[in-house]
């Protein structure tokens, strides 16, 4: 860690066993008022050239590793973020605006990933294969080993920072992987104390590189790269095209936007289902992609639905991220909150009504409800990433399906029915990477294959699903 002339600490590059300053440098603010919490280097070209061979160069170090090894480098990481954890929250919160209360627990959730990557790197292993299936096999016998895949291009989104970072990095070098990152520009912080963490448990130098920037200067040359193998990215639909477009032969998995969607039937349990859906629809200000953005009600409950949750979002309190009785806090940025507030205008012009909240202050959104909002608005078909939930009636359950489905993402969805052969029936139909069934699309642990179907993105994530993208499968035979 440096600190700059005006004592803000300074999230340098990390490459190879070196933390390296850079000429220019940008000034990360807390997002709610804007008060500068941190420099970040910026990184150049040259610096992501010699980012990337010295990741080349740890990656014969880290496939060397045996799977024990590998499994203890990453208990030792998370020993030291467990140290550390306070630092961890403060970063989090400071640099993406969350609630103080939710960043502690991104670095729980950080915490399990790590631990659930270090238990797929024991287990990693390949199968033995039965070649004398055909006749043409007789005679041979064949397995296969797990290999990594070399260099891994990192790249993250604002919102998650730290546990993102981690989704990726723990099962990378669980798999035997030297990393190059590229955290988003706006939240470079706990990503580059994670470095530290890693540096301390002893990694091999080189294995995690952190190059700070911005996305279409040094994200897109380490997608060019000819030293990267392949690029884990999260982040938002158009970045995710571009990446395909230009990563050439590499592996490339891309985890993209959502707008889910949760249906509610006659026979739910209003008791279990409002607050997951306030806790799915407001937590991080809707900024998770997996975050509640339309509920569709039975007409015959719809009213105690839209009362009941109006009157649980009117109790959550707005405020500074850093007091802990604060629910809901500012959005990433001015800009985002300005798109998120004619993004509301746009559903009430349709003919939605505006029932609570949807009020800007600079970058916070007062927690809004929306109701009748019609298909064509903004908000029912993209990504609002805003603290605002649509619940809009149905009639017949197939209208609920169609409407779930008519969007072009498909991340996950929620159904609440205690009616068990319909929501069973239920989640078949829905076109999603994931069904909760009496729970909110929002719900996320790490032993799950989790990703999208659609334009939410392509492979899955989750450290058991991760390294199997993040390995190659070698095949050896033997004539016997
Ligand atoms: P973004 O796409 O703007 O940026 C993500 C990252 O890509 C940043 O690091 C950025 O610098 C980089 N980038 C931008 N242009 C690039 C380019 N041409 N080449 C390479 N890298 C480039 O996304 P954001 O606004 O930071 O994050 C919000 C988005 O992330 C939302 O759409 C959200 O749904 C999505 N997200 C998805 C998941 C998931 O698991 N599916 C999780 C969290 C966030």
């Amino acid at each position: 860690m440096s600190y700059s002339t005006t004592s803000l600490p300074t999230a340098t590059l990390r490459i190879g066993a070196e933390w390296v300053e850079t000429a220019e440098t940008d000034t990360i603010r807390l997002p709610y008022d804007g008060t500068p919490v941190a420099t970040a280097a910026r990184g150049t070209l040259e610096l992501l050239g010699r980012a990337i061979t010295a990741a080349r160069a740890a990656a014969p170090a880290m496939a060397a590793l045996a799977n024990y090894e590998r499994a203890e480098l990453l208990e030792r990481i998370a020993a030291n973020v467990r140290r550390d954890a306070a630092e961890f929250a403060q970063l989090i919160s400071q640099e993406t605006g969350r609630p103080i209360q939710e960043a502690r627990g991104e670095v729980d959730r950080g915490l399990a990933t790590l631990a659930a990557s270090a238990a797929v790197a024991r287990d990693l292993h390949g199968e033995v294969i039965p070649l004398d299936a055909v006749a043409a096999g007789a005679g041979h016998l064949a397995i296969t080993v797990r290999e990594p895949v070399g260099v891994i291009g990192i790249i993250t989104p604002f919102n998650v920072p730290f546990n993102l970072t981690l989704h990726k990095l723990g099962p990378a070098l669980a798999g035997g992987n030297a990393v190059v990152h590229k955290p988003s520009e706006q939240t470079p912080l706990s990503a580059w104390r994670l470095a530290r963490a890693v540096e301390e448990a002893g990694a091999p130098a080189g294995a995690y590189n952190i190059v700070n920037g911005l996305g279409r200067e040094i994200g897109a040359a380490l997608v060019e790269s000819d030293g990267v193998d392949m690029i884990t990215f999260t982040g938002s639909v158009p970045t995710g095209e571009w990446i395909r477009a230009h990563a050439g032969l590499k592996k490339v998995t891309l985890e993209l936007g959502g707008n889910s969607a949760v249906i509610v039937e006659p026979d739910a349990d209003l008791d279990t289902a409002i607050p997951r859906l306030v806790q799915g629809g407001y937590a991080h200000s809707g900024q998770l992609c997996i975050s509640v953005q339309r509920v569709y009600a039975h007409a015959s409950i719809v009213k105690a639905v839209t009362e009941r949750l109006v009157a649980a979002v009117e109790k959550l309190k707005l405020g500074h991220p850093s007091e802990t009785s604060t629910a809901v806090s500012s959005l990433i940025s001015e800009a985002a909150a300005t798109r998120v507030e004619q993004w509301t205008r746009d559903a009430v012009e349709r003919g939605g009504k505006l029932l609570t909240g949807g009020v800007r202050h600079g970058s916070t959104i007062t927690p809004g409800v929306l109701a009748e909002v019609p298909p064509s608005a903004r908000l029912m078909q993209q990504e609002l990433f805003g603290p605002l939930v649509a619940v809009n009636a149905y009639e017949r359950i197939d209208d609920a399906v169609a409407a779930v489905n008519s969007t072009p993402y498909g991340l996950q969805a929620g159904v609440f029915t205690q009616h068990l052969q319909r929501a069973f029936a239920l989640a078949r139909k829905l076109h999603v990477g994931g069904v909760l069934i009496n729970d909110v699309p929002t719900f996320r642990s790490d032993p799950m294959p989790y990703g999208g179907v659609k334009r939410s993105g392509i492979g899955r994530e989750g450290p058991k699903y991760a390294i199997e993208e993040m390995t190659e499968p070698k095949l050896i035979v033997w004539r016997v």
